[in-house]
């Protein structure tokens, strides 16, 4: 078994209310008490919710991350939020280049490289999704746009740094449609990811870091998705908006 940390992240994106929030995590709570695995829970609710997020993980395994981050610290930034703001909170994670914020919100590398960099300046534990969007898998681009997203976004990363770096390969056809990456995919672009990160920072940076799948993971696919050796987590959307069910993945997980 490797010794990489194995993660199950959930990702509520625009869901739960400061209340939702609190009732949600309270009954993940509950429900993981049962559970004695090794796999590390985060969830990533809107930051209006994080606060109560952090109260209601409080003397639980459970981390709170948030969505995204502004590289700057402070000043005329309307609508953005800094790493400083993030960390006062007690947030621990951060997600960047979710395929989300890439396709609606016209992120780029260039954003995510910078936004990452702020997050290492800090202590925050970033969480940097990668993923080629469907014509890009049809058209044999897979690797290509693989190894560019994460050569763009790490290339300015130190590399006493790049311990601190979780990657999330997301296929963006994947996301929210219920078309889950075999296992067997999964596991090729997780390890072309990883050669990517070898061949930038060295072999073993490369082994001991995390690589987490998401797209359309759910309670059924996990312990699958698990069984690959270069899958050492799950980041999950929908499925880790109920409680049972994402207790249900954070077993299977490990
Ligand atoms: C996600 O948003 O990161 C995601 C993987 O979503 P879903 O599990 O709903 O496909």
């Amino acid at each position: 078994m490797s010794t990489r940390s194995i993660i199950a992240a959930g990702n509520w994106k625009l869901n739960k209310t400061p209340a939702e929030t609190r009732s949600t995590i309270i009954g993940l709570r509950n429900k993981l008490a049962g559970i004695s695995g090794r796999a590390e829970v985060i969830v990533f609710p809107p930051f209006v919710s994080l606060e109560t997020a952090v109260d209601a993980a409080r003397e639980t395994n459970v981390r709170i991350g948030a969505q995204n981050v502004y590289w700057e610290a402070g000043g005329a930034f309307t609508g953005e939020v800094s790493v400083g703001m993030l960390e006062a909170v007690g947030v621990t994670h951060v997600l960047l280049g979710h395929s989300e914020r890439r396709t609606l919100f016209g992120e780029t590398d260039e954003s995510v490289a910078r936004r990452l960099g702020a997050v290492l300046d800090g202590s925050l534990t970033p969480v940097v999704c990668v993923g080629e969007v469907l014509a890009e898998r049809e058209s044999g681009a897979t690797a290509d746009v693989l190894a560019r997203q994460v050569r763009e976004a790490l290339k300015d990363v130190a590399p006493d740094h790049v311990g601190r770096i979780i990657v999330a390969y997301e296929p963006v056809w994947a996301i929210g449609t219920g078309k889950t990456a075999t296992p067997e995919i999964a596991n090729e672009a997780h390890t072309l990811i990883r050669n990517v990160v070898a061949d930038m920072f060295g072999r073993s940076a490369a082994d001991g870091m995390s690589i987490l799948y998401g797209g359309s993971v759910k309670p059924e696919n996990t312990a699958s998705l698990m069984a690959e050796s270069e899958v050492d987590g799950v980041l999950v959307g929908g499925a880790s908006l109920d409680a049972g069910s994402f207790a249900e993945i954070v077993r299977a997980a490990g």
